[in-house]
């Protein structure tokens, strides 16, 4: 399945601050267990072996912190999780497991920021399903729902998982930000992409079918923007779409043959 690979797992980070969160109950419990006692037994009524007196305070104090830190480190993991879960479900689309729109713009943002100051280049592509609306018709909308994850598990193990940022763009249309590969590379891996789509064999209980994509890619530079890009690589997307389908068309290699 494609389930989402961009996301950052929360999980060790969350174990961690719990174990934190328990370290810094128990040293607080214990200092002002310890600072207790030597005041007790500087100040106070001094018993007759005050190093002993100190040790029962502090034993003391450990046995009480010990659970209250447990508890609270619990609670902060339970925290934690609950957040990064509703990290997860803001950030991607439910069906697949992509990112969705929203958080795929923000990354590409961050790889603009990252270009900007690496001076290098990236590519965008978009791609949308061909004769999707016929396909629901004809094998129903959960035949079609089933290709979408298939298609997005295709992509994913496609791509260069840590440079390569997959999202779902809407509908049966997908985006995909390539980092440092020129409109030509980009195109090349498209390509490949496209191949897979095409002889992957799509299944849903006893039915078959075979579905076909095209692609639009277009160069992503720094000095110009996710928009202008997008806008491009959709431009590059439907002459895919009017000249017949099923192939991938590139921005770089249009200009200049143009
Ligand atoms: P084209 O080759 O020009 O892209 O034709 P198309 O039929 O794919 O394009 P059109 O925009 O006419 O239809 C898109 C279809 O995608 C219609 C809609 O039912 C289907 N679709 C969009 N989102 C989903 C979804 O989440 N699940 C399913 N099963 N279908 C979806
Ligand atoms: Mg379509
Ligand atoms: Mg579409």
């Amino acid at each position: 399945m494609g389930r989402d690979y961009q996301l950052l797992d929360a999980g060790s980070g969350a174990v961690t601050r719990a174990f934190t969160f328990f370290a810094f109950v128990l040293a607080a419990a214990l200092s002002l267990a310890t600072i207790f006692a030597v005041l007790v037994a500087r100040f106070g009524q001094i018993p007759a072996d005050s190093h002993e007196f100190i040790s029962v305070t502090v034993l003391i104090a450990t046995c009480v912190a010990a659970p209250m830190g447990a508890m609270a480190a619990q609670n902060q993991y339970r925290v934690d999780q609950y957040n990064s879960t509703l990290h997860a479900m803001a950030s991607t689309d439910p069906l697949t497991g992509l990112l969705n729109r929203r958080s795929f713009e923000k990354l590409a943002h961050e790889e603009i920021a990252r270009m900007q100051r690496t001076q290098t280049n990236a590519s965008i592509a978009l791609f949308d399903l061909d004769h999707f609306k016929q396909f629901n018709d004809m094998h129903g909308h959960a035949f079609g729902d089933r290709v979408l994850t298939e298609i997005a598990s295709i992509s994913h193990s496609e791509l260069r998982g840590p440079f390569d940022r997959l999202g779902r763009w809407g509908g049966e249309e997908f985006v995909i930000l390539m980092s440092n590969l020129t409109p030509e590379q980009a195109e090349a891996v498209c390509e490949r992409l496209r191949r897979r789509i095409e002889r992957a064999t799509m299944t849903y209980k006893d039915r078959t079918a075979l579905v076909t994509a095209s692609f639009g890619v277009a160069p992503l530079r720094a000095d110009r923007g996710l928009a202008q890009a997008l806008e491009e690589a959709d431009e590059m997307l439907y002459q895919a779409k009017n000249t017949g389908r099923n192939k991938v068309v590139c921005a770089r290699k249009l200009r200049s043959v143009a």
